[in-house]
């Protein structure tokens, strides 16, 4: 049920960047700190599925002609209020969902990374 859970997360955590209602042409993802993952939860996080799924969908990206970007594991995605950019260092594993204190803006903790890490994403070259 947990490892499920971690599942929905890494998979909440890709972002798209859609031209039109129908076509992605980008797709970012985030690099994941897996040796990081597997101290803090154990090892079955790490196993490699998510290594699998990310070679996957690099074949499939090359395949359809879609473009797929790569975050490094040390930008902040997770912290940073995707609306202002405040950085909230209070927040904590068991925080799902935060208001920034700075722009009021309330988050859902995931989905605030994928808007993160979509942005991060278009500026990688
Ligand atoms: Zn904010």
């Amino acid at each position: 049920m947990v490892l499920k859970e971690k599942k929905i997360r890494i998979l909440l955590r890709l972002s798209v960047m859609k031209s039109n209602a129908v076509q992605i042409d980008t797709i970012a993802i985030e690099t994941l700190n897996l040796d990081g993952m597997k101290r803090l939860w154990g090892r079955k996080v790490s196993d490699l599925a998510f290594y699998q799924f990310v070679e996957i969908l690099k074949y499939k990206c090359i395949k359809h002609k879609r473009v797929l970007k790569q975050v490094g594991q040390w930008t902040a995605t997770t912290k940073p209020c995707s609306d202002c950019g405040y950085p909230n260092e209070n927040l904590t594993l068991s925080d799902r969902q935060w208001t920034c204190p700075d722009f009021g803006s309330h988050h859902d903790r995931d989905i605030n990374a994928a808007i993160n890490i979509l942005r991060a994403g278009i500026a990688v070259t």
